[in-house]
């Protein structure tokens, strides 16, 4: 328990009045404590674990790592970094571009590497579903390679190495369109709180907290084991194909008639995950296409538009096990170049894709015609029967209301090498969202949502959420649970204020 003292030191502390302690010593006194888990600059430990993420932008130097055991460890460690008023930042599969977002210069970063824990929980049990111990650090490829020998599977992310704070920010799956955000199928979060207390959060231990995590990353504590929900899963129909540049047209087209009534749409089973890359030097448009049908279907119908696009190459298509798929994805342009991106929203309409593409292209060939890189987007078709699963499944704080129709999400990305492009990359990507904004506006097409696992460091999410009417819910909850607003002050994230706090 703390002390009166020390709970008045750290009020004036986070309220303005600077921390007693450098960074460094609070460094030596976790090191104290936690001996081996504690890494400093010059271990090939600490390398590895500071190295640790997708986007080189997001390689930063943390005075030290603290890689907790087990959740008593991260819980202690925890109270040291508050009262000490500490800045920290989180980190599990490193898969958030975003600079400072996971990591830090000026602060500690907690890598949950150790936190990999895997096991199946049949019935009966308290929270009334067979579900899965999926330990934080785990990557979705594993997860389901566990699972795939039991016949089952859960609902989490498509590319085999991302991590699963994509949980926390909803989470786009291949079955979304039957079981909603990936988060809706979590029924149990073990969270370490600022105060450092270990919560087993549920529907009915927390229900006000277990609605809040399913959104809203970071802001309320550090998740070490999510419980998700088991379903049985049996081989699906899947490829992962890129088109040449001269069926752009069509892959458009395909994508435009997908979303169309009797489009292929309407077909639950089916999953999209859409790209589009365009090299501004050589003024080359590529799609690619990666689509699961969870059934054992050989070119259903649903795709019908996409397979019957001839010219391409081809990773693997036919009925297959799930991790098959999925494997196709491991090495995903991993820890080669600095990413930047950034995301808006589009209704569903005969005019989005072109929007999408073309607002791209104009704004590339306009602003950074010689581009030592690649830019590109992920065209994420959004249903309403996923917008209807996710509240049938338990709801969240996103809430998106399924009577609005489908939503298109525009993730607009930018990959290079040389860090003198960021501000290059950034002034891209901002005005391309402004561009994209204003089109839709004008023709009745804007969506006013950013989708949390893709936002770009300048936008908020939150003001979006249940149509502005989450935020203030979210912030009670905040100052309930953490009230001297640990997580609002020193951990970076996109916070319920205003904007992205930087952890850089
Ligand atoms: C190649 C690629 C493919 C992707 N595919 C999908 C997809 O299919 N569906 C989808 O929805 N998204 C997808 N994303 C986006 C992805 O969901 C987000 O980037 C997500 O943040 C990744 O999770 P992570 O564990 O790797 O995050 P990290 O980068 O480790 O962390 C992201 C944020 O979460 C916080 N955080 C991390 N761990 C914890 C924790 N244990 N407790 C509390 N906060 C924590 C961090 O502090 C940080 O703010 C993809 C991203 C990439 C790069």
């Amino acid at each position: 328990m703390l002390g009166l003292l020390s709970i008045l030191i750290i009020a004036l502390e986070l309220f303005g009045v600077t921390s007693a302690f450098t960074v460094a010593e609070v460094c030596q006194q976790l090191q104290k404590k936690f001996s081996a888990q504690i890494l400093t600059p010059g271990s090939s430990n600490y390398t590895d674990e500071v190295d640790a993420y997708w986007s080189l932008a997001a390689w930063l130097e943390p005075p030290c790592v603290f890689t907790p055991a087990n959740t008593q460890e991260l819980a202690d460690g925890v109270k040291i970094l508050v009262k000490t008023n500490t800045t920290f930042a989180v980190r599990s599969g490193g898969h958030a571009p975003v600079t400072g977002l996971a990591s830090t210069n000026h602060g500690v970063l907690i890598a949950m590497t150790h936190f990999t824990e895997k096991k199946i929980v049949g019935m009966p049990n308290a929270l009334g579903a067979p579900y899965f111990r999926n330990g934080a650090a785990n990557r979705w490829g594993e997860v389901y390679e566990y699972l795939e020998p039991h016949g089952l599977a859960v609902v989490g992310g498509r590319i085999w190495p991302v991590g699963s704070a994509l949980l926390l920010g909803g989470g786009i799956s291949y079955f979304s369109q039957q079981k909603g955000w990936a988060s809706n199928n979590v029924v149990n979060y073990e969270l370490v709180t600022a105060s450092g207390s270990i919560l087993q959060v549920n529907a009915k231990s927390y229900p006000d907290l277990f609605w809040a995590l399913k959104g809203s990353s970071n802001n309320f504590g550090i998740v070490t084991r999510y419980d998700l929900k088991t379903h049985k899963q049996g081989k699906i129909f899947g490829f992962d194909r890129a088109w040449a540049p001269t069926s752009m047209s069509k892959f458009s087209e395909a994508m435009t008639s997908w979303m169309a009534p009797g489009g292929g749409h309407e077909d639950k089973k089916g999953a999209l995950m859409p790209s589009t890359q365009y090299t501004p030097a050589s003024d080359r448009l590529d799609p690619s296409l990666v689509a699961v049908y969870d059934a054992p279907v050989e070119n259903p119908a649903a795709f019908k538009n996409f397979t019957d696009i001839a010219n391409f190459t081809d990773l693997g298509t036919g009925v297959q096990n799930l991790t098959s798929l999925v494997r196709q994805t491991i090495g995903y342009q991993a820890r080669v170049f600095r990413w930047k991106w950034y995301v808006t929203s589009i209704k569903f309409s005969n005019e989005t894709m072109p929007i999408v593409i073309d607002t791209m292209v104009d704004v590339a060939k306009e602003l950074i015609p010689q581009f030592n890189g690649f830019v590109g987007t992920a065209e994420e078709p959004i249903t309403a029967d996923h917008l209807a699963a996710a509240r049938a499944n338990g709801g969240d704080p996103m809430d998106l209301d399924p009577a609005n129709g489908g939503v298109f999400f525009a993730l607009y990305y930018a990959a290079y090498t040389d860090p003198a492009d960021d501000d290059k990359a950034e002034n891209y990507l901002q005005t391309l969202i402004s561009r994209v904004e204003s089109t839709t506006k004008a023709k009745g097409l804007y969506y006013p949502y950013y989708f949390f696992n893709n936002l770009g460091i300048k936008q908020e999410p939150f003001k979006f959420y249940g149509g502005g009417k989450s935020l203030p819910k979210l912030k009670i909850i905040s100052k309930k649970y953490d009230p001297l607003g640990v997580f609002q002050k020193l951990v970076p994230g996109f916070k319920l204020g205003t904007g992205a706090l930087d952890g850089a």
